[in-house]
């Protein structure tokens, strides 16, 4: 029996998505299995393909047609990991049910049957796919490495799950340590001490009231402060000497990270703070002529739930961001992603498939 698009189950964009969940990518041997698999498809279907290994990490690049301009569909093949009978995909109603479905082997399902479609019918431009193995857990491996190789294009789309809204901003990360001393006392005498945790939380009340945590721009209400650890106290019977807090802070497009970092550290003068790890916000231009031309096709072929949004989260597009490329988020329809339900709309891959097509046109791709 054919789908609505006239595809046999097998050969159709969901036959592909089922079988990138069974990979269960949430290992390195897992990921890079999917990858061959990917590498494999898209040379059976005529396409020259690079494989880079990094770190033992397999990324995938394809390529297709030529002309000024380059647009760069990203997509991670790495799922978060769930119950095993996630990554028994499953359709009903005109789902796709599976981890990774939504986030995001449906998009990357979509992308590769375009790639195919691409080969028979050249685009009026060139089109470089790259599947990376690394997304949920940083992304350095994969887009990272791929974009310090100097593969960078027009405009990048990476495939996130968005229900076809274009996510052009997106928050920088601030993940610090925060090292707070006390002063040792029996617990029955906690007036001779000084508590490391309480003095922990006046630091974290400090941090949460700054003034530039109150800061909003057109994509976001404010930055977003949680703290996400905390390590102190042994004992009931004293009072606890040391605590270390973790807090992940996501700053706004537009603040400057080094400049809340010298706040920060002038608020604490005692406490010893640590940058764990750091990541550039998003801040693509909402006029950019592709932006533009994606927001146009997307329109005519989805309808008014095409909008520019701000992503809380951040992905892979910040290291094309950080090269000064424009980068957005932006995938078909679904919900539940990296919870129990996960599921994406299978007609929504197909619209997905075509936006992304006549983006490769060149009408569409040069601006007017
Ligand atoms: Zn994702």
């Amino acid at each position: 029996m054919k789908n609505e698009h006239g595809h046999y189950f097998e050969e159709s964009i969901e036959a592909l998505a089922s079988r990138l969940i069974q990979f269960e990518a949430t290992s390195a041997e897992r990921v890079n299995q999917s990858a061959d698999y990917c590498c494999d498809w898209l040379r059976s279907h005529g396409l020259g393909v690079d494989v880079y290994v990094n770190q033992g990490l397999k990324s995938v690049v394809a390529t297709v047609g030529e002309g000024e301009s380059t647009l760069i569909l990203n997509g991670h093949l790495d799922v978060v990991p769930g119950q095993p009978e996630l990554f028994a995909p499953r359709t009903a109603d005109g789902r796709l049910y599976g981890r990774g479905s939504y986030d995001m082997l449906g998009a990357v399902a979509s992308m590769m049957v375009l790639m195919a479609e691409l080969v028979k019918n050249p685009p009026d431009c060139k089109v470089i796919l790259a599947l990376v193995p690394d997304e949920e857990t940083g992304g350095e491996l994969g887009s990272g490495f791929l974009v310090r190789q100097g593969i960078l294009g027009d405009l990048v789309i990476c495939g996130e799950p968005t229900n076809f809204k274009i996510g052009v901003h997106a928050k920088g990360i601030l993940q610090l340590k925060v090292d707070v001393k006390g002063k040792a006392a029996h617990g029955s005498r906690p007036w001779l001490g000084k508590n490391a945790i309480l003095k922990a939380m006046e630091h974290y009340q400090s941090i949460v009231s700054m003034d530039v945590f109150q800061e909003s721009t057109t994509y976001f209400k404010q930055p977003s402060i949680n703290l996400a650890k905390i390590q102190a106290g042994k004992v009931y019977n004293q009072v606890p000497d040391f605590c270390s807090m973790g807090i992940d802070i996501r700053y706004l497009p537009g603040q400057n990270p080094d400049e809340i970092m010298d706040q920060i550290r002038a608020l604490l003068p005692d406490a010893e703070i640590k940058v764990e790890f750091q990541g550039r916000p998003v801040e693509t231009k909402s006029d950019d002529r592709f932006v533009r031309k994606l927001c146009e096709v997307a329109t005519q072929l989805a309808g008014d739930q095409v909008i520019l949004f701000g992503q809380d989260g951040s992905a892979d597009t910040r290291f094309y961001a950080a090269k000064g490329v424009p980068a957005v988020e932006f995938g078909p329809v679904g919900a539940n992603h990296h919870g129990p339900d996960e599921y994406v709309d299978i007609h929504s891959l197909y619209v997905y498939k075509d936006i992304l097509k006549e983006l490769t046109k060149n009408s569409k791709t040069k601006g007017e």
